[in-house]
């Protein structure tokens, strides 16, 4: 029988220092303490979008009026996590930080944050599928390099 899937949603949140781009990453708290951009479950009824808004400001301490979401950057992650019995997949969009100074709250759910280049965020991203959604976003800005994404 085929696993059941379960979806999830997030952001590639970047921020712009000095015309340089940096990724937001968040350390898990749980398990392998691995590294990810913030995301979580969709919970009752809601779109995969209000997920990503909503687990962003859960997870970051960041919210809606605090980014420029760029629906022309999405993509889709599938992996099954470590000891359990579904497969996750996890929607993405790039969202731009305004502030590049905004302050970034955790939850109990993450123990660290590192805003990083995308060579550093692809060493700590350390999932293959994750380094490679992190240089198709990177080439992306590279290319579409605008105060709109
Ligand atoms: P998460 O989905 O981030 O809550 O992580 C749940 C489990 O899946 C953890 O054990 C992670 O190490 C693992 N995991 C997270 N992201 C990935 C990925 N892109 N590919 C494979 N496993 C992952």
């Amino acid at each position: 029988m085929s696993k059941q899937i379960r979806s999830a949603a997030g952001f590639i949140i970047y921020r712009k220092i000095e015309e340089k781009i940096q990724y937001l990453l968040l350390q898990a708290s749980y398990e392998n303490h691995h590294w990810t951009p913030p995301k979580g479950h969709l919970e009752n009824g809601e779109t995969a979008l209000d997920a990503a808004l909503r687990e962003t400001q859960e997870e970051a301490g960041i919210g809606v009026s605090d980014l420029l979401v760029d629906p022309n950057f999405k993509q889709v992650l599938q992996y099954e996590p470590d000891k359990k019995d579904y497969v996750k997949t996890v929607t993405y969009w790039a969202a731009h930080l305004l502030n590049p100074n905004t302050p970034v709250i955790l939850s109990d759910e993450h123990q660290d944050f590192k805003w990083l280049a995308v060579e550093d965020a692809k060493r700590l991203a350390q999932y293959p599928e994750m380094q490679s959604l992190f240089d198709q976003c990177d080439q992306y800005l590279t290319k579409n390099d605008q105060p709109t994404c």
